[in-house]
């Protein structure tokens, strides 16, 4: 068979970034546990353990050592329940997904309504949503133009996980608009994540059928 892989493909940058930082974390010789496992890569949380490198569920757990919290953040509420354990944080929160964070909160503020375009209960999602909420916001999660609420009206403000496809997202915005919703957009799809998404689209073109590796239970995947 002629194999061809994707021109984009692998961890991207706010992964490899968390992983580089808990490996650092062990070659200092320091215990740590991480809030979720850190890569949806059972090969590599495995490695990850054999250098002490635990993943555990909630805050509670973390008993010694550090607390890495992994690309995808954590809530306000869990971020407190960490630094309340007086545990070191080696916060590995990817730039782009703490730009969201920032963005749900000043869209809270500003319209007091937001609409996160992305998947219920994922922890990116939970986080935007807990960081909308915190800044007072009434909040709404869309991941398809059918999950927009009818009472939505007036100025709404919509941030995006940053792991959702561009059609998904102009899908929940085109819904928005169509019921004359006034919406303050930040777009935060990440572009590690739209050049992933080109690329394997550019191959299916290409080819005569693909295998995509990756984590069941990732968004990226
Ligand atoms: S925001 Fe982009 S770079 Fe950061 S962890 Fe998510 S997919 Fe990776």
């Amino acid at each position: 068979m002629k194999v061809t892989r994707a021109k984009c493909a692998g961890a991207c940058y706010g992964v490899q970034r968390a992983l580089n930082m808990a490996l650092d974390t062990a070659s200092e010789g320091s215990r740590a546990v991480t809030l979720g496992p850190l890569i949806h890569n059972p090969q590599v949380v495995a490695q990850l353990a054999e250098r002490g490198i635990r993943a555990v569920e909630n805050p509670n757990q973390a008993v010694e050592g550090s607390v890495i919290i992994r690309s995808h953040g954590v809530t306000p509420q869990v971020r407190r329940e960490i630094e309340a354990r007086g545990l070191p944080v080696v916060d590995a929160t990817c730039p782009h997904v703490a730009r969201a964070q920032k963005a749900a909160a000043k869209l809270a503020r500003e319209c007091g309504r937001v609409v996160v375009v992305g998947e219920a209960g994922h922890p990116e999602v939970e986080g935007l949503v807990a960081y909308a909420r915190e800044a007072g916001g009434e909040v709404h999660v869309a991941g398809r133009a059918v999950d927009v609420p009818a009472s939505l009206s007036g100025k709404v403000g919509v941030v995006v996980q940053t792991t959702q496809t561009r059609e998904a997202f102009e899908e929940v915005l085109a819904a928005l608009r169509d019921r004359g919703v006034e919406c303050v957009v930040k777009d935060t799809v990440c572009l590690a994540t739209r050049e992933r998404q080109e690329s394997a689209a550019d191959l299916a073109r290409e080819v005569d059928a693909m295998i995509v590796i990756g984590g069941r239970n990732s968004s990226n995947t």
